[in-house]
């Protein structure tokens, strides 16, 4: 859906964030680095109403902790949809392919890591590991 909203390409559906929360189209966003650039889409809309709910009610919330938060400067900008992925290519106590010499598999590709400092660690240990050995 948000891959629609945003006309199908590179370009990522945004909203401000104060309409995001009212439930209004934004006739203009903010500007932006995101380079393939934004579309104006009714983000509010694309959520289950169990998580746009709890989102609006946390930016506003946050708000009162951190003045200045919830404000119609920021934009908030396309859908966290995915997870790390789903593919764990084998490996053994060397971390190398139990079957292909010389492969290590790593990171998040490799299905071992979940995010930035994970794949950091692992691709150091399975670097060492390709280098040294175990
Ligand atoms: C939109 C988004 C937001 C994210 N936000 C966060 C966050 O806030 N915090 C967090 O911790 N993690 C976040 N992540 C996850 C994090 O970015 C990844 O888990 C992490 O970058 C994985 O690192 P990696 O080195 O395993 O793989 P990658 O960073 O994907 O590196 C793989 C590299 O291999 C190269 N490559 C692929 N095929 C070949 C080939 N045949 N030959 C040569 N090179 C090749 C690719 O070009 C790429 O540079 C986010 C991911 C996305 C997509």
């Amino acid at each position: 859906m948000a891959f629609t909203a945003g006309g199908r390409r590179q370009i990522a559906p945004a909203q401000r964030l104060t309409d995001f929360v009212e439930g209004d189209l934004s006739t203009s966003l903010n500007d932006t680095s995101y380079q393939p650039g934004l579309k104006s889409a009714p983000l509010h809309s694309l959520f289950p109403n169990f998580i746009g709910s709890r989102l609006r009610k946390g930016f506003t919330a946050f708000d009162q902790k951190m003045r200045g938060f919830y404000t119609e400067e920021a934009n908030i900008i396309g859908v966290e949809s995915r997870t790390s992925s789903p593919v764990n290519i084998p490996r053994n106590e060397r971390l190398e392919h139990p079957e292909i010499h010389n492969l290590f598999p790593c990171g998040e590709g490799g299905g071992y890591a979940g995010g930035i400092i994970s794949a950091a660690m692992d691709g150091e240990r399975c670097a060492e590991a390709s280098i040294i050995g175990l």
